[in-house]
């Protein structure tokens, strides 16, 4: 499942197709994904200019010139893709439809950006543009990991006097909002933290150490993606799923990464999530 990393990721490889651009053509293919889609959508959305893509979580809002915002999720198995040329320099063929190719835009810059969605997790929505925060998905959402309102205050705030494990607690998007399984567990390895650790009983200067190293864990990712993507694309056009080395995510039964540690990788499941951390590092 995309977490805020691959998601960013995909924000950033649309906006040169879909910034200030045109929808001049929308196609629904389906009455629903995870929820109904709003009701005709396909018209709310065709001829409206795209004014700006924003993240917030998980989420990959975009403001239209109608007053509304889209609001994108890609659920488990959600792509997005980006045939044509932005620039409209070239004439260029799109590849052909596939099977479950359920929205398709046609920018009037010559971009066609695919919503293509298997298992049909994925959501879309419209709000006006000044009630997307308050929309249901986003209403409790913690702060954004990235932004000014993570800090080491806040954190400590929040994980005082938890009995929950710090997993768990990392977990919770109404504390943090965007994180999830990779990067929580990549997050408590860089931090020294036993996954297993009460969320109340982490020292404050362990708190003070793991809320840059959260940021850093996000920032390597999202770098990772940039990186390994021309212009934030594959050849095939598709967004924003990438390959990095994690240090311990998916590693069970590898050796650890820390220099001297003779220690392994080891797999526990804590609230039906598995979690990979270093037994000898992590405390
Ligand atoms: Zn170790």
């Amino acid at each position: 499942m995309p977490e805020l990393p691959e998601v960013e990721t995909v924000r950033r490889g649309l906006e040169p197709a879909m910034q200030g651009a045109i929808i001049i053509h929308a196609q629904v293919n389906r009455p629903d994904l995870r929820w109904p889609f709003p009701e005709n959508i396909a018209a709310r959305l065709t001829g409206a200019r795209v004014e700006a893509l924003r993240r917030r979580s998980k989420y990959i809002l975009v403001d239209l010139s109608t007053g509304e915002t889209l609001l994108i999720h890609l659920g488990m198995s959600g792509r997005m893709t980006v045939s044509g040329d932005p620039l409209g320099q070239f004439t260029h063929d799109h590849p052909k439809a596939e099977k479950h190719d359920h929205v398709v835009f046609d920018m009037n810059n010559g971009a066609r950006v695919t919503f293509n969605d298997p298992r049909r997790f994925g959501a879309m929505d419209l709000r006006p543009i000044d009630q997307i925060e308050t929309h249901p998905l986003l209403a409790k959402l913690g702060p954004e990991p990235l932004g000014n309102g993570f800090d080491e205050t806040y954190l400590r705030d929040r994980l005082m006097g938890r009995n929950t494990p710090i997993k768990s607690a990392l977990l919770d998007q109404r504390i943090i909002a965007g994180l999830g399984n990779i990067y929580v567990c990549e997050a408590l390895f860089r931090a020294g933290i036993s996954p297993k650790r009460k969320a109340g009983a982490i020292s404050e200067a362990r708190i003070k150490s793991l809320v840059p190293i959260i940021r850093k864990v996000l920032q390597d990712a999202i770098a990772a993606g940039g990186s390994s993507l021309r212009d934030f694309r594959q050849a095939d056009g598709e967004l924003g799923y990438f390959q990095h080395s994690f240090d311990v995510y998916g590693r069970e039964d590898e050796p650890c990464r820390t220099p001297a540690c003779t220690g392994t990788i080891c797999r526990i499941t804590q609230s039906g999530r598995s979690s990979y951390y270093c037994a000898q590092c992590q405390r």
